[in-house]
């Protein structure tokens, strides 16, 4: 579903991905860990060209990456992304911020973007808070709302930056919750997280990222209980 080969970036004199081959099939959650600048977010924002690589290639659903244009629109829809910070339409409501893309991407109508929006706010479990502003819900909340109005473009991929970094720890369970349930449902997940527990339970693979490169790509049971690299052995050395 994502295939990246032989992807290189760099932002001025910073090598931030080098020679990065990565596959996730369809179905499959990869959990990437890694330490702080060692290129986890820049590898997710280039899946859905927030950021343009130098060489290499990137494919979604066997398509690759185009440039610009309104191919990149389609890519964007297909490749939806949630990250640390909400990011809500702040003057809109909740049920709004999940049925506006749809309405102008999709054109889909408003009466079916609204049935849509809210089996997934029942999915995400805030169907009782559509019509509330996001400042109005908790973080965890506002998280879940923000997976749904991802969800309501129906991508085939779902990246996820951190998304429970900015959350309470009371909340951060909900909303692991949630994206343990999208995974059981089958959806493709790209996910950079340092919450262990998520990696070992939901994970199919574990991405490890030191300096920009791509370390060691193995289960959750190899990663956790075997690294082999010093890099990764430090780092588990660290966190847990
Ligand atoms: P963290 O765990 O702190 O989120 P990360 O693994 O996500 O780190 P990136 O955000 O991908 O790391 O950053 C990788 C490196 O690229 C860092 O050294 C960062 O400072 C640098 N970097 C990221 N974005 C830019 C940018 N737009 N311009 C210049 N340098 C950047
Ligand atoms: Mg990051």
């Amino acid at each position: 579903m994502i295939r990246m080969a032989g992807v290189d970036k760099h932002f001025g004199d910073l090598h931030v991905l080098r020679d990065i081959d990565l596959e996730v099939a369809r179905g499959q959650v990869v959990v990437v860990l890694g330490p702080s600048g060692s290129g986890k977010s820049t590898l997710c924002r280039t899946i859905n060209r927030l950021e343009p690589v130098d060489s290499g290639t990137i494919e979604v659903d066997g398509v690759a990456l185009p440039a610009e244009g309104r191919d990149l629109a389609a890519l964007r829809a297909d490749v939806g992304m949630v990250f640390q910070a909400f990011n809500l339409f702040g003057h809109k409501t909740i049920l709004e911020n999940v049925t506006l893309a749809p309405q102008k991407v999709r054109r889909a109508g408003r009466a079916d973007a609204e049935k849509e929006a809210m089996a997934l706010l029942e999915r995400v479990g805030i169907a009782n808070q559509r019509d509330k502003y996001p400042s109005q819900l908790s973080g965890g909340q506002q998280q879940r709302a923000a997976i749904a109005r991802a969800l309501a473009m129906r991508p085939k991929v779902m990246l996820f930056d951190e998304p429970t970094s900015a959350l309470d720890p009371e909340m951060v369970q909900e909303v692991l919750d949630t994206m343990s349930g999208l995974a059981k449902d089958g959806m493709t997940m790209l996910v950079v997280t340092h919450e262990m527990g998520f990696a070992r339970r939901a994970a199919h693979r574990v991405v490890f990222m030191s300096d920009g490169e791509i370390v060691e790509d193995s289960t959750p049971e190899a990663f956790f209980t075997s690294p082999t690299s010093d890099r990764a052995r430090d780092f588990l050395g660290k966190i847990l």
